[in-house]
Parts: structure tokens; sequence; C-alpha cells
């Protein structure tokens, strides 16, 4: 059997892996294909699809957005983008921009309450990386104010905490605009981890489905056996493509390998066929 790994982030956001790193990881491992889908940027690509250039392994631009949906963050990856298109550029160069204001707020929060965090810590050595909320929980368990990075988020980082400051929204519309218009194939990711019941998660897939939706993450590590079952059934009743991923980011998500997640995640090849005979 064939596999692939349809959401992979690199340093070029929040992964550790360089782009190159993550495509020697990913023909050791074995795999035929990966996409590479940085939050907010393409920035990755480039050098991704070089080091992929005579080796075995088939590289997929890709991104993943983050959007609001009746209050709701969720994400949409874009695979197959043009990741050369200047519109698509200058947007998430200008979303990028605004996650940099919210992230020195919350830095400057927490450099208030006496946490001793710098920038240059969140960057941790890649300045080009986009900082998300991961990069501050990696920051205060390596100082030790958390013992992990889940405590990190259930005490500091999560919604409702005194430290998290939410992101200027994107809505769903505006997110699926850029996708489409830079050629990509939308794909909801991660449904699970929501906590929206399966009712909401349909309706959601109904909007962005009238936005020009066209696949659904079924297999990734926040679903467990029962409920790819669910999501696999949904996605083929609404004519959505299931794809999957290990969502991998190097040591920023220690519990997850390439391709397999946290061990049992297997994303055959057909599903990959089946997004190329689509587009
Ligand atoms: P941001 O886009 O800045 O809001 O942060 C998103 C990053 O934080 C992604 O890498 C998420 O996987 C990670 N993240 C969000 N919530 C949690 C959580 N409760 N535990 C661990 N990681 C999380
Ligand atoms: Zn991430
Ligand atoms: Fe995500
Ligand atoms: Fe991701």
């Amino acid at each position: 059997m064939y596999y692939v790994d349809l959401h992979v982030h690199s340093n070029a956001s929040d992964g550790t892996f360089s782009p190159k790193q993550v495509v020697k990881a990913a023909n050791q491992a074995g795999l035929t294909a990966i996409a590479l889908t940085d939050h907010d940027t393409t920035d990755g690509v480039a050098e991704a699809v070089l080091a992929a250039e005579n080796t075995p392994l088939e590289l997929i631009p890709g991104t993943e957005l983050s959007c609001v949906y009746r209050g709701t963050e969720i994400h949409i990856l874009g695979l197959f983008i043009d990741w050369t298109d200047p519109v698509l550029t200058a947007s998430l160069h200008e979303l990028r921009a605004t996650r940099g204001r919210r992230n020195d707020i919350m830095l400057e929060r927490l450099q208030e309450a006496g946490f001793d965090i710098t920038l240059e810590d969140l960057k941790g050595g890649s300045p080009d990386t986009v900082i998300t909320r991961a990069h501050f929980a990696r920051v205060l368990t390596e100082k030790g104010y958390t013992k992990d990075r889940s405590t990190a988020f259930r005490k500091y980082l999560s919604e409702g905490c005194p430290f998290y400051v939410p992101k200027e929204e994107l809505s769903p519309e505006r997110a699926m605009e850029l996708l489409c218009h830079a050629g990509a194939f939308p794909v909801l990711a991660h449904p699970m981890q929501y906590h929206l019941c399966y009712d909401q998660v349909e309706e959601l897939l109904l909007l962005l489905s009238s936005l020009g939706l066209k696949g659904l993450e079924v297999y990734h590590p926040s679903s467990n056996q029962y409920q790819s079952g669910k999501l696999l059934s949904m996605a083929r009743r609404l004519g959505l493509s299931p794809t999957g991923g290990s969502d991998f980011h190097g040591s920023n998500k220690p519990d997850i390998k390439l391709g397999v997640g946290r061990g049992s995640l297997r994303v055959p090849l057909a599903l990959l066929e089946e997004l190329k005979a689509r587009r």
C-alpha cells in the first residue's frame, strides 16, 4: 500500500522542521505524497518543492486558513494552491500582519503579568515563523511556567483565559473566496476539534459547500475510528471528498508523527487520486 499525509506544518508557520527537513522525513517514512499546509502562509512551499525534486515524494502546495464560524474558530485547508498567485500572497501577508498585532498584545499582557518571555523566545531561532499560540505554549513550558503545553493552553492560552486574545476575524466567506481564487481544493480541517455535534458539523459543511468546499478531513489525530467512520459517511452523503493528514508540527506537537499521527493514522494514496480526479 502507498500512503500520503495531506496536512503537514513546517517552521514557515508553527512546526519545528524546515520545509527541507519535512521532505526528508516524509521520504524516510516512505510516504508517496505530502501537502505542506502552513498556517496563513505558503512561504515554505518553494523550499519544499525544490527539496522534493528528484525524490520519490510528491509535494502538494497548500495552506491552512483560520476563520470564525458562529464564534468558533475553524480551519480550512487549501490543497493544490497556486502559491505564486500575487493576490493570494498579498492577502496572506495581511493576515499575518493581523496575527502579529495579536501576538504583540498577548506577549505584552504576559510580560506585564511578570512572565519573562520575549519575541525572540517565541521565534525560537526561526525568524520567519508564523507565531501562533503553540509557540506561546512551548515557551511557557520550556521556561517552567507550566508543566506541559496542554496545561499552558488550559491555564493561559485558551479562550476565556486571561492572556487569550481573539484574532481579528476572517469570515468563512472571505477564506473560501481567497482559496478558490488561488485555485485551491478547499477542505474543512479536523471537524472533531470544534466541539460541534454532528448536526452542527453538517450545517457548517452545507454552508461551506455553497461557498465551494470540496473536501472533508476525515482522518486526523482528533478523530477516532468511530468518528472517522461517521465523517466518512457524511462526506459521501454531501458529495465531499474524504482527506486525511497527521497535522505534523515536529516537536511543537511531540506525540504526532508524520504520516501516522499518534500511530494508527493511515491515509491511502487512493484518496489523493480522488482529489486529483475532481480538481
Ligand atoms: P492560534 O492560531 O495562534 O490561535 O494557535 C493555533 C495553534 O495552537 C495550533 O497549532 C493549534 O493546534 C494549537 N492549539 C490550539 N488549542 C490547543 C490546545 N488546547 N492544546 C494544544 N494545542 C492547541
Ligand atoms: Zn499549527
Ligand atoms: Fe488546524
Ligand atoms: Fe494544522
